[in-house]
């Protein structure tokens, strides 16, 4: 089985709002929620460490996430209305992948070098100690970048571990974003620039076209998108969510890699929990198409990748009928192959991009 390299979760952002605990299985966080009010909210847990073990999830990039409170939903506790309370809050999620390495050293551990990276990939290489497992390694993708005060302040989140920045999930005040369109403001073409210094990996999800194809001219760090789908498989759709062509040409021709989700509200227009659609409506497949797309454009398997998303507003009601859990996603190498991608294409596809990827650009 190839390794599996996840480009988006928000667990930080699960821990401190629903108080899931990830060193759980699925079922057992399951059957705690049950009778709670996190599954209406949030769906049915889909991660956990047991999954990881059985899908070979070996590196995750786990978010730093707090909604604008513009956007904020009822059940959301960690929102903000200034620079200052976003900054708190995402130091706040640090501070808890910290402690969720630190106590359990055997099921996860950080990455923000290529030496730790390659530890965590050394580790899966070997039988597992104990029988039990192997550490997932978590990289932190701060998913937003309102919590950077100013660009100064990058030095402080490098120190911190930081190496993935995307400037939008909603408009910023760095860019627009979904729902919110618009281009690079003066500040973030100021923030670029300083993240440039630092080699931070830049993540064009969630950023409006334009401040996307502007910081494909302008930014000369490393670009990617984490958990993006293909607006041209979306045609109909009213959100600009979704990555242009014109986008993804970008990324493939500055060598990014692009993670697609399983997420049935991304894979079929009009699909949604809330109004009874039902999960067989879009079989796997559909994602499949997707990641095909990609590499139709690329014309190789060089630049997708899988970015689930998993837990992150969204559970089991919420994916293909394949899958039950992130332990699942394996399912996709067969679907790949019925595609007629052989078994390189499915390493590629599942984990050796975002690996190569981060190698080449993680610090040593
Ligand atoms: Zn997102």
């Amino acid at each position: 089985m190839p390794l599996i390299i996840d480009s988006h979760q928000d667990l930080a952002w699960n821990m401190l709002t629903f108080g899931r605990d990830y060193t759980r299985s699925v079922q057992e966080t399951r059957r705690l929620e049950a009778g709670t009010s996190v599954p209406a909210i949030n769906g049915d847990s889909i991660v956990g460490w047991p999954e990881y073990q059985r899908g070979q999830v070996a590196v995750v990039f786990s978010t730093l996430f707090a909604a604008p409170a513009k956007k904020k939903e009822a059940y959301d506790t960690l929102w903000y209305t200034n620079p200052e309370t976003a900054h708190r809050l995402y130091r706040d999620q640090i501070n808890v992948y910290r402690k969720l390495a630190d106590s359990h050293p055997d099921k996860f551990q950080l990455i923000s070098s290529t030496k730790e990276l390659d530890s965590v990939i050394e580790d899966w290489s070997k039988p597992a100690l104990n029988g039990e497992g192997h550490p997932v390694g978590l990289i932190y993708l701060m998913e937003g970048a309102d919590g950077i005060r100013s660009p100064r302040e990058l030095s402080e989140w490098y120190e911190m571990g930081l190496r993935l920045i995307g400037l939008a999930w909603a408009g910023t005040r760095y860019c627009g974003g979904t729902g919110e369109p618009g281009p690079l403001t003066p500040e973030g073409r100021e923030l670029l620039a300083a993240m440039t210094d630092y080699n931070f990996v830049l993540d064009l999800s969630h950023m409006d076209e334009a401040a996307a194809l502007e910081s494909l001219e302008r930014y000369e760090g490393p670009v990617m998108a984490t958990h993006s789908n293909c607006a041209a498989l979306m045609k109909g759709s009213d959100t600009n969510r979704h990555l242009p062509d014109h986008v993804i040409e970008g990324l493939i021709e500055r060598d990014g890699v692009i993670g697609l989700l399983p997420l049935n509200t991304f894979l079929k227009v009009g699909w949604l929990r809330k109004n009874g659609s039902r999960r067989e409506e879009v079989p796997l497949d559909v994602l499949i198409a997707h990641i095909d797309h990609i590499c139709q454009m690329a014309g190789d398997s060089l630049h997708a990748g899988i970015g689930s998303d998993f837990d992150g507003g969204f559970g089991l009601q919420s994916i293909p009928p394949e899958l039950d859990s992130i332990a699942d996603l394996q399912v996709i190498s067969s679907s790949l192959k019925a595609r007629g991608y052989n078994e390189s294409d499915v390493e590629n596809i599942l984990g050796g991009n975002w690996l190569r990827f981060l190698r080449r650009n993680l610090p040593a």
